[in-house]
């Protein structure tokens, strides 16, 4: 038997648990029967994964999904598999020694850090959007709280201002919206009796970069419908929570508005604090061979899965059309070094593959009881994204993210 490698994957969402599943599943048979042994280190900041594609619902209200629907266990995912090929580690990575290959690792409980060599190293990292509500940072309890908070807040909220006019934006809007003004009745376009006067800023001029201009207006009129305004070319400049609890927004036109509750739904940001300066771009993301999804610079067998490197628009759709291509050049990369330790032997390593980069339009967004969406170009019908995803957002998705069992559709 040849000595341990280890295969360190940073980020325990959908990006890095793809690539743990796949490796336990599919390319550690494969070197075990070459005499290879591996050892597979999964690190997280939060010990659950968090389905952050419901938060907009849950954090309207808890009645309409509950909080704890979110979370499950990355430990519960791992547990079909022989406890000797992994370890999952509750940790940030801080800081990463690309010469020495290794990655320092801020251990949740205490101060202690924990330095993990790799021979094969993952970054899926991911993003941070600016409300704890709709991504983690750090421990999921403190996003379990942020949404909880939220929700008790919009409660009795009668005004309320939202940021950002991508999906995030869009459908939070369009929660809170629903669940405080109800929809518009019978040719009317606008509730009955809204309680709360709800304002979607953007400082584009358009909703929903990724749909076209008429979707886009749609997706406006649907606003529109549950009580919700928007305004363009217009953004937040800083924001400040008095003493009464409200928040007042400086806004880029010099004015300042007032609200009982502002949700912040732009500017997410890469969690690459841990990467050296030379292998980001200007924006934070990791720079990544767009074609094989390996890090070029930062020597052999590293890869980036998910939102975290520059070389897809983010997103599922983008992240599970890349990973296959991820696994099989994984798969490639560590047959092919251990094959070439054995002359003699006769199977080889399989072929590397291409990713090929798809800005199609695609893009589901839930408004309240409506939608807007489209499927390379084609338009996706306002009752199929509720039954699709607005029903319950997808929350069924959650335990075979988390089992690996996703993989099976995709792969
Ligand atoms: C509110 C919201 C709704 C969304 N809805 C949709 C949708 O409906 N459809 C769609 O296609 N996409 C949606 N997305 C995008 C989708 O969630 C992402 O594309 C997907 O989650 C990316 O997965 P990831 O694994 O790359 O990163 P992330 O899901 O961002 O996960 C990153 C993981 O890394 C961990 N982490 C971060 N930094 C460190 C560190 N230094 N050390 C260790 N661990 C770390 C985090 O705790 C987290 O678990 C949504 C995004 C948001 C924010």
């Amino acid at each position: 038997m040849s000595e341990t490698h280890s295969l360190v994957v940073l980020g325990g969402s959908a990006a890095g648990l793809g690539i743990a599943h796949s490796f336990l599943k599919h390319i550690e048979p494969e070197l075990k029967k070459l005499g290879q042994t591996y050892h597979v280190y999964i690190v997280d900041s939060s010990t659950h994964f968090f389905w952050n594609t419901g938060s907009p619902r849950s954090l309207a209200s808890a009645t309409l999904l509950p909080v704890d629907k979110l979370f499950a266990p990355i430990a519960d995912g791992f547990k079909q598999y022989e406890p000797s090929l992994y370890t999952i580690i509750h940790g940030t990575a801080e800081s990463w020694d690309v010469a020495g290959r290794t990655v320092t690792i801020k251990l949740a409980n205490g101060d202690d850090t924990q330095t993990l060599s790799y021979y094969a190293l993952v970054l899926a990292t991911g993003l941070r959007t600016p409300s704890p509500a709709t991504s983690l940072h750090g421990d999921f309890v403190i996003t379990k709280a942020a949404i909880e908070n939220l929700g008790q807040k919009l409660a009795s909220a009668t005004s309320i201002i939202i940021a950002g006019g991508g999906p995030t934006g869009v459908e939070t809007a369009g929660e809170v919206g629903h669940f405080l003004n109800g929809s518009a009745g019978w040719f009317s376009y606008r509730p009955a009796n809204p309680k709360a006067k709800v304002t979607l800023v953007t400082n584009a001029n358009k909703l929903l970069p990724v749909l076209s201009e008429a979707r886009a207006r749609t997706a406006e009129t649907y606003l529109n419908y549950v009580g919700v305004d928007v305004v363009y070319n217009l953004s937040v400049v800083s924001s400040t929570i008095g003493a009464d609890g409200k928040t007042t927004v400086d806004l880029s036109n010099g004015q300042q508005w007032t609200a009982d509750v502002y949700i912040p739904a732009w500017g997410a940001k890469p969690n690459s604090q841990y990467v050296p300066a030379d292998l980001k771009n200007d924006a934070g993301y990791v720079k990544t061979n767009g074609t094989t999804l390996r890090v070029d610079a930062a020597g052999p067998r590293v890869y980036v899965a998910g939102d975290v490197g520059n070389y897809s628009r983010g997103g599922f759709h983008n992240l599970y059309s890349a990973l296959p291509v991820l696994v099989a050049n994984i798969k490639h990369d560590l047959l092919a070094a251990a094959l070439s330790d054995q002359p003699d032997a006769k199977a080889e390593a399989p072929p590397e593959r291409l990713f090929v980069r798809n800005d199609s339009e695609t893009q589901a967004v839930p408004i309240g009881p409506r939608g807007v969406g489209a499927v390379h170009g084609w338009p996706f019908p306002s009752f199929l994204i509720w039954l699709v995803k607005g029903r319950d957002f997808m929350i069924g998705n959650i335990p075979i993210t988390v089992n690996g069992d996703i993989l099976k559709r995709v792969m």
